[in-house]
């Protein structure tokens, strides 16, 4: 395919809809521009090719699916089957899982989806069964009543949020936590790993109905065979969120005890981190869930976006090619290289390292919040987000952290030496950034102080970094 044909799809894109609304198009091409000159080591982002990215923009947009494949409740669906099917069949191949639901329009949607069937998958309620056998109409007030009662505050087990958790898994900010009795595992707080041990004596005192694993912030490998083992001692269904480290499955560098589909009962995850797919999410499930886990819409989710669900289809089959293999590889070595990087300029990372795509520096050693790291970078050109780290002195907020991850800038073609220079300009502005103080002299943790003309200098060595690796070098649009 020439590059040819990417360049003239997006200029004719941007050609109609500037005709329309010009301040929309401009937005656009400036995205592309700001992208394109800036270091992203942002661990959850990605960059979708430029065939995910227009499978996105047409007509399959304006059709109602609610329903599944060959089941809707609207007519003229067989495109958006066509889709749909094909979109599940290249995630079950991809994944090898018995059952895909690619309705899910995000990853935390998605995870209600899986929370709802196993509710209903699992709790004993006698209302329930009738209300699954579709006698809806004849449930009287009681057993309504009943029903609520029996479903909400089920337990559920997941990974504390400083240890690298997700929100959805239980925690109070989200419905999860308002409906869920929940309990979490850490860390080991010597090694910062998990502490299996501790996760099994958990799950034995609390008796969980939900055990969850995954994280979006654990440099390391999570032994999934573990959990599962842990889970059928208690009786807990195994759900894991594979949301951020779905290319590596994919990919297959995470195999066997690490590879969380022949494991888990149910699993989800979204399209667009490390999977490089369109925004959305997933979920993989065990044959006996897949009946309540096709209801995810409309029980759980708004109708389906099919335009959507065609990009997720180009973009497994994508993921299925032996290149993405590759590509999983390089994420993980570029993250070791960064990690080495970092560590030989004398960084503090959590764990000591990584063996997955992110790391995670705990900046205390440089004297400075998460919150400061992260802007001094970000005036720096290098893009990130700060983040806990274990039992945080500085909270949810300020943090200690600052997450750096290496799937967008792999996907650009970057490798080993660029990782390394990348840490050296990291361990530069963070040492020479200091922290700041309020207007009474207290220390702030919030303001720094970072010399601009620093700053700048580190802001053209990034841009000169990505000069011989550019994104989308196949789209121009002048
Ligand atoms: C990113 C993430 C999500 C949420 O995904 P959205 O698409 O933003 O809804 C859920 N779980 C985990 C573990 C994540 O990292």
């Amino acid at each position: 395919m020439s590059r040819n044909a990417e360049s003239t799809a997006f200029r004719s894109a941007l050609e109609v809809i500037r005709a329309v609304e010009p301040r929309v198009a401009d937005a656009i091409g400036a995205e592309l521009t700001d992208q394109r000159e800036s270091l992203k080591l942002i661990a959850s982002e990605n960059y979708a090719s430029p065939a995910t990215l227009l499978a996105m923009g047409n007509w399959f947009s304006d059709k109602y699916a609610e329903g599944t494949v060959g089941r809707r409740f609207y007519a003229g669906c067989q495109n958006v089957d066509t889709v749909e099917a094909l979109a599940a069949e290249h995630a079950r191949e991809l994944f090898g899982a018995a059952h895909a639901y690619v309705q899910p329009h995000s990853g935390i949607d998605a995870n209600l989806v899986a929370f709802w069937a196993v509710l209903a998958d699992r709790v004993e309620s006698p209302a329930l069964k009738k209300a699954q056998v579709r006698q809806v109409n004849d449930l009287t007030e009681a057993d309504w009543f009943a029903l609520r009662r029996e479903l909400g505050n089920q337990r559920m087990l997941g990974m504390s949020l400083d240890a690298g958790g997700h929100l959805t898994h239980g925690f109070r900010p989200n419905i999860s936590g308002k409906m869920f009795d929940q309990r979490s595992y850490g860390t080991d707080p010597a090694t910062g790993l998990i502490d299996y041990d501790r996760v099994a004596e958990a799950a034995r005192e609390f008796k969980p109905l939900i055990l969850v694993g995954g994280y979006s912030a654990y440099p390391r490998k999570v032994n999934f065979r573990i959990l599962r083992e842990i889970a059928d001692s208690v009786g807990a269904t195994f759900m894991v969120d594979m949301a951020h480290f779905a290319g590596l499955v994919a990919g297959k560098v995470f195999t066997g005890d690490f590879d969380p589909v022949p494991h888990a009962h149910i699993v989800t995850t979204t399209t667009h981190k490390s999977l490089r797919g369109p925004r959305g999410g997933m979920v993989l499930c065990q044959p006996e869930l897949a009946d309540q886990v096709d209801r995810g819409c409309p029980m759980v989710l708004g109708g389906p976006l099919p335009h959507v669900m065609a990009a997720k289809a180009v973009a497994l089959a994508e993921a299925r090619r032996p290149d993405f293999a590759d590509y999983a590889q390089r994420i993980v070595d570029n993250a070791q290289a960064l990690a080495e990087g970092l560590l030989s300029r004398g960084a503090t990372l959590v764990t000591g390292g990584t063996d997955n795509h992110l790391v995670l520096i705990d900046v205390s050693g440089y004297e400075l919040t998460g919150r400061q790291a992260e802007q001094a970078l970000l005036d720096s050109g290098i893009v990130t987000n700060r983040n806990s780290v274990p039992q945080d002195p500085n909270g949810a907020w300020y943090t200690s952290g600052i997450r750096v991850g290496t799937p967008a800038l792999t996907t650009r073609g970057l490798g080993a030496a660029e990782m390394d220079q990348t840490a050296e300009l990291i361990h530069t502005v963070l040492t020479q950034t200091t922290a700041g103080a309020n207007a009474d002299g207290t220390p702030s943790k919030a303001k720094y102080n970072l010399d601009a003309g620093l700053a700048d200098k580190v802001a053209r060595q990034a841009t000169d970094l990505l000069a011989t690796y550019p994104l989308y070098p196949g789209i121009d649009l002048t």
